[in-house]
């Protein structure tokens, strides 16, 4: 059984048609890219598998359980964490105040340990706990707004363009970030990236949509052979 199965999903914005047909599974602990250009409907199926968006049409399973008109916050129970695309963080709360707003109540006792174990994995944010978070780099930011995602304790952990506006050097730290997350907590990830070739060194498999629905998919290193997506991706 798969972690996470679309499909056949449907969905858009009046009368925009983002997502024509999205079929596309995750196993347990998989690290899976999503490429395409620009408005190929990568963020709407983010915000399918999330709960921000109903679709039209089609299934979402989670886990075997049909979360396809589950609410958004449910579904962080259940384990899917998403971060979505602009650090979205609150500017006017401390960095430990951002954390704290991510913690999904497991049991309260539990909240120090969790905000502990963010602090290990970021020691940056450990320096900064009692900064408002407007106040940080975009580096920072984005590494707050991971680990805000990680607070609820997700098994599949969404990621909408962590790289953009980064500079190379901290690009190259969240990915090793990823990665150790990836490795360490077997934890599944779903990795909407323009940096193509990079996240196709990362994931073990990926997904590229065009115009809503997905074109090509296979393991990492078939798509970094593939003439399309090297003509349209990786520059090839
Ligand atoms: P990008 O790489 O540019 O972020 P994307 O692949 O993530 O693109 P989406 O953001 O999913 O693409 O957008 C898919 C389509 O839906 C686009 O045509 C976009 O203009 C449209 N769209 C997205 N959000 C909205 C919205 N809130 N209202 C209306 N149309 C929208």
């Amino acid at each position: 059984m798969s972690l996470l199965e679309l499909r056949d999903v449907h969905a858009g914005y009046g009368a925009v048609r983002a997502a024509t047909g999205i079929d596309l599974t995750i196993d347990e602990g998989e690290f899976v890219v999503l490429l395409g250009p620009n408005g190929a409907g990568k963020s709407t199926t983010l915000r399918v598998i999330s709960g921000l968006l109903s679709p039209t049409a089609g299934s979402v399973h989670f886990r075997g359980e049909d979360v396809t008109r589950l609410p958004g916050w449910k579904r962080v129970g259940l384990g899917l964490g998403h971060v979505p695309e602009g650090r979205q963080v609150f500017s006017e709360h401390t960095v430990e105040e951002n954390l704290q707003l991510g913690f999904f109540p497991h049991r309260r006792d539990e909240i120090r340990a969790d905000l502990e174990q963010m602090y290990d994995l970021f020691p940056r944010l450990a320096d900064r706990s009692k900064q408002l978070a407007g106040t940080l780099s975009g580096g920072e930011a984005q590494m707050l707004a991971v680990a805000r995602a990680l607070m609820s304790r997700p098994s599949l952990l969404m990621l909408d363009e962590p790289s953009l506006g980064l500079a190379p050097l901290k690009v190259a730290e969240l990915f090793e970030y990823l990665s150790r997350l990836h490795q360490e907590r077997n934890l599944a990830i779903l990795l909407v990236e323009q940096q193509a070739r990079t996240a196709l060194q990362l994931a073990e498999r990926g997904y590229v949509l065009e115009r809503g629905r997905v074109v090509v998919s296979g393991p990492g290193a078939e798509l970094r052979d593939d003439p399309r997506v090297q003509a349209a991706y990786l520059g090839g």
